[in-house]
């Protein structure tokens, strides 16, 4: 009997001895190499009974209970309140605005030139109606970003001296 096969059976020989063939079992007794690695196999499991997953501290039911009342009670916040606390739970949600200003940037510039090439080759007027509008829109958008900002910092220093997250 070929020892290749024999390690197929090797986890179910340890479950349960009674499911394997009883030539796999009188092979492995006699094999140097399939008992060794039985023995192994052996090992392993035993290590990972032994394994235990680590406790939580013994406060972490209560502080979890507080914070779900605490939560029930702010449910009816307007969606203001919940974006403010959706920016205030990511604390790097003031660079996102920046970053998809610049990914904007980078689009306008890249699709100006691509205008402008296309403009010259034609021979044709450039437009510059689309960026112009582009512009417009890129403004707009900064303005949001800047009230987000202001909104996501003067949430932080409000909440400075509070005990909310001590959880
Ligand atoms: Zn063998």
């Amino acid at each position: 009997m070929i020892c290749r096969k024999i390690k197929a059976n090797l986890a179910d020989l340890l479950l349960d001895p009674e499911s394997v063939p009883a030539e796999v079992r009188s092979h492995v007794k006699d094999c140097t190499e399939c008992s060794r690695e039985l023995a192994s196999l052996e090992a392993t499991m035993n290590l990972m009974e032994d394994w235990q997953a680590p406790e939580p501290s013994q406060y972490f039911d209560s502080k979890l209970a507080v914070r779900l009342r605490e939560e029930q009670r702010a449910e009816p916040a307007g969606l203001v309140e919940r974006l403010r606390a959706r920016l205030l739970f990511n604390s790097n949600v003031h660079l996102r605005p920046i970053a998809v200003g610049a990914l904007a940037l980078l689009i306008l510039i890249g699709g100006g030139t691509y205008a402008d090439l296309m403009s010259s080759h034609s021979g044709t007027p450039a437009k510059t109606s689309a960026t112009v509008e582009d512009l417009k829109s890129l403004d707009d958008n900064a303005q949001v970003f800047q009230q987000l900002n202001a909104l996501d910092q003067g949430d932080q220093n409000d909440n400075s001296g509070s005990s909310n997250n001590d959880l």
